[in-house]
């Protein structure tokens, strides 16, 4: 990702509220444990991943049958399964005063502050066959002397870059993968090392890589990348169509009008830094009418804490090659992804 600083500013430049959570004194469990929001009180939107099955599906998108519902669900099941959330103890003097239309990038006010912000954001592609990779690591506790120390495997985490804006906050920063559980039980926290691999501020994309030598963890995630891929793929060459050109020489690759539902979106997110959520709701179809690298809208339930959580809309099956982090509320639960192409196959 290139910094948009010299480019033409993206298509919507609306921002509306960033959704970080601001004071995580407490991560992890359910959110019937937070009191005090006044965004969705009591959060009934909010299905924990472990309950969500293909009856949420099909309450969501009544016209599609049994095979589709099946699918969908186990679809949204494995993208949860790649979702993070990330808290950063301190704000960074990096960070831009301004976004370039002159209005206050967040926490430019509270620069070199010690806060404990908390975001969400999702794995995008695991570096490292089954042996991992080979050269010099760079995380900060290498385990020097054992059979491990030159085994590691290299994760890139996409998020919104207004939750981790550059080096200083990435290296401070913790991310926590597969927090699904009330208890927390299951989950598995990298700490230290991280760095941002490439950002976009205008478009609020961040790419974050922390290296590790959990083997487990690294098989895991590749695993869940390549499912996806799979699942990606394959939607892909259900709802392409492949036209001839007169001459019957060159093919082009087009979109069907195949639907699973006109324009059902889903966020998967950490709300308030407390364990993952799945959200359901609609995208909006105008947003989705070209395949660019803008960002899209949707109204679906979002809490602060689901920035850079991840958004997937299912306009069509082909749309889900779209899925980005969630960017700001425009509007209560109207919300925009960032923009910038983020999928990753
Ligand atoms: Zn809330
Ligand atoms: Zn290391």
């Amino acid at each position: 990702m290139e910094d948009s600083k010299n480019k033409d500013p993206p298509k919507t430049c609306t921002r509306g509220t960033h959704e970080v959570e601001e004071q995580c004194a407490e991560a992890g469990g359910p959110l019937t444990s937070y009191t005090g929001c006044t965004k969705n009180p009591g959060h009934p939107q909010f299905i924990p991943v472990y309950e969500f099955n293909t009856d949420h599906v099909r309450s969501w998108t009544p016209d599609e049958g049994h095979q589709t519902a099946d699918e969908i669900a186990g679809a949204v099941k494995c993208f949860a399964e790649t979702v993070v959330r990330i808290r950063v103890p301190l704000i960074s003097d990096q960070r831009p005063d301004t976004w370039a239309d002159g209005r206050g990038y967040p926490f430019a006010d509270r620069k070199g502050w010690r806060l404990n912000i908390a975001g969400s954001g999702f794995v995008v592609k695991v570096y490292g066959q089954h042996d991992g990779l080979e050269g010099p690591c760079k995380c900060d506790n290498c385990p020097k002397g054992t059979a491990e120390e030159n085994k590691y495997w290299k994760i890139l985490v996409v998020t919104a870059r207004h939750v981790v804006y550059g080096d200083n906050e990435a290296r401070a920063c913790e991310v926590v993968f597969f927090d699904d559980q009330s208890d927390g039980s299951g989950s598995v926290t990298l700490t230290g090392g991280g760095a941002v691999e490439g950002g976009d501020t205008e478009e609020d994309g961040c790419e974050l890589a922390w290296y590790t030598h959990n083997r487990k963890l690294a098989h895991r995630l590749k695993n869940l990348c390549n499912r996806r891929s799979e699942m990606l793929f394959r939607w892909f060459e259900e709802t392409r169509v492949v036209v001839r050109s007169p001459r019957g020489k060159k093919r082009r690759l087009d979109v069907s009008p195949r639907s699973v539902s006109p324009a059902t979106a889903v966020v998967i997110s950490h709300p308030h830094g407390r364990m993952k959520y799945i959200s359901l709701g609609n995208s909006d179809p105008d947003s989705l009418s070209d395949v660019k690298p803008y960002p899209f809208t949707y109204t679906v339930a979002t809490c602060p804490g689901s920035s850079g959580g991840l958004v997937l809309p299912l306009g069509t099956h082909y749309y889900s090659f779209w899925f980005k982090p969630h960017s700001f509320s425009l509007s209560g639960n109207h919300g925009r992804s960032a923009g910038g192409f983020f999928y990753y196959c």
